[in-house]
């Protein structure tokens, strides 16, 4: 009797992942209820009737809800549907207590989406998002009392219970771990641009699941397709993307060594180990029973409602990025910063109407940044006026302060404390430069007697001696003009 060995070799391969995502709608009230929609506050303080699910309550669909899922649906690109509605979909999990979780069964709210994210190589990544639609959030199950205190049982916090959450889905396009983390990041940007979520990973408002399978080409140029897996509820972009990298190398491995594809099932993700673990297989379709809610009325968005809200989103992220690195010239790295935020972008905006151009507004802005970080104080609150930021713009033009990013955090510095005309803050901190000619003649002429060596130099063509004959002269006399004092030099050398 022979046996064969056969090897398996992964050849080449070629990454699928798709991603599920639940982002929970800052709404100051819950999904179908009045309840308060917020996070932390004493356990169970923030239900009522409705979220505990006694008998006989009737949920009332949230209306803010259902614009912010519209407004990221339009920014995603997706198409709004004309009639949606709500869909029980049952469980029995202590952390809901309805036993069913409201969500959007077959008729999602949008679907056909598309979005762009900025890919490894610089070119743009084409994402087609599947569909987004409403449901509400589950409670949380503790196993420890609040205070960090033992206990040998669970205990449940349904302050949670109830929260707007929008589920996005993905088709399978993403092709790498890196692009798995980037569309979780703008994807972050974006429903913080529009509002609609305070998208911090780390209080849960974001919760990502990759769908991740891998089609490997052997030796012989068969193509192995492996089984679908889904990581469950990861909440940050560094765990999203070494979870994928990790689970991709784990399905290839575990072809290589045993020939199986696996099956179709639900990882988590250990941060210790660093590793992902097999916690079920999923049947194809998992049995919810999903039918829908017999108490809640369908949604059907006129088109006016539609416009309305379309309206509302104005120039999104990425178009404005592009139009700053176009139009007005800005560097790709810049116009993130500015275009990531709508009211920094918005304040820029207004720089560049008080008549400042754009690069130099630029400067400005990053000026500002470093104040609010030294500070600790978010930029919007610093207290500065656009127009002002505009007036030290022409301050600068004008020759009248030094073209420097720290006599600008200086002035931005004393019109946080107070607001005046910039050039009036300029004068009190004695930063108003001298353009009188004859002082600058009387600087260059003692310079002249004190450096022969700079001025030979200079004469005998070291063009960058100017550079440092300039700085002297600045040295010597106080508050000059560094443009005049140059022009000055020039002409009195020759
Ligand atoms: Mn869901």
């Amino acid at each position: 009797m022979t046996t064969t060995l056969t090897q398996r070799v992964c050849k080449s391969y070629k990454v699928l992942v798709g991603l599920e995502i639940h982002v929970q709608l800052a709404t100051k009230s819950k999904m179908f209820t009045g309840a308060a929609n917020g996070f932390g506050g004493e356990p169970n303080s923030q239900v009522d009737e409705v979220v505990l699910g006694l008998p006989g309550v009737l949920p009332v669909m949230n209306k803010k809800a259902v614009e912010y899922a519209m407004k990221v649906g339009l920014a995603l690109g997706c198409k709004i549907a004309k009639h949606t509605k709500w869909d029980r979909k049952s469980y029995y999990y202590p952390d809901l207590p309805k036993n069913y979780q409201i969500s959007q069964y077959d008729l999602p709210l949008c679907y056909e989406g598309s979005f762009e994210i900025p890919g490894e190589d610089g070119n743009p990544v084409r994402v087609r998002v599947r569909r987004a639609h409403l449901e509400e959030d589950a409670g949380k199950l503790l196993h420890e009392a609040p205070g960090g205190y033992a206990i040998d049982w669970s205990i449940v916090d349904l302050n949670r219970a109830g929260t707007p959450l929008l589920e996005i889905v993905t088709e399978p396009d993403l092709t790498t771990p890196k692009q798995v983390a980037a569309f979780g990041q703008e994807l972050q940007k974006l429903v913080q641009f529009l509002g609609v979520s305070e998208g911090q990973m780390q209080m849960g408002h974001m919760r990502f699941e990759p769908n991740i399978n891998v089609h490997i080409t052997d030796q012989d140029g068969a193509v192995h397709k492996t089984a679908i897996t889904e990581i469950k509820n990861l909440n940050s972009f560094s765990v999203l993307e070494r979870a994928t990298a990790y689970e991709i190398q784990r399905q290839i491995r575990q072809w290589e060594e045993t020939g199986d594809l696996g099956r179709k099932s639900t990882y988590g993700w250990d941060e210790p180990s660093e590793s992902t673990f097999h916690q079920r297989d999923k049947e194809d379709a998992d049995d919810y029973r999903y039918f829908p809610d017999p108490d809640l009325v369908p949604v059907e968005p006129s088109d006016e409602w539609v416009a309305e809200i379309k309206g509302q989103i104005g120039e999104l992220p990425a178009a404005r990025r592009k139009r700053y690195v176009g139009a007005l010239g800005l560097s790709e790295k810049d116009a993130a910063i500015l275009a990531g935020d709508r009211e920094i972008g918005d304040f820029f905006e207004q720089v560049i109407a008080g008549g400042a151009e754009a690069k130099r507004a630029s400067t400005l802005m990053e000026a500002l940044r470093e104040m609010s970080n030294e500070k600790s104080v978010p930029l919007m609150k610093l207290g500065v006026k656009p127009v002002r930021v505009a007036e030290i713009a022409a301050l600068v033009v004008g020759g009248k302060v030094a073209a420097s990013k720290e006599t600008a955090k200086k002035i931005i510095d004393a019109l946080a404390q107070g607001d005046r005309p910039a050039e009036q803050a300029a004068a009190d901190l004695g930063l108003i430069q001298s353009t009188d000619t004859g002082a600058i003649d009387a600087a260059i002429d003692a310079l002249i007697a004190q450096n022969p060596k700079s001025l030979q130099d200079y004469k005998g063509g070291k063009l960058t001696a100017l550079g440092s004959l300039v700085g002297m002269v600045m040295k010597s006399g106080k508050g000059l003009n560094a443009k005049l004092v140059q022009e000055q030099l020039k002409k009195r050398l020759g």
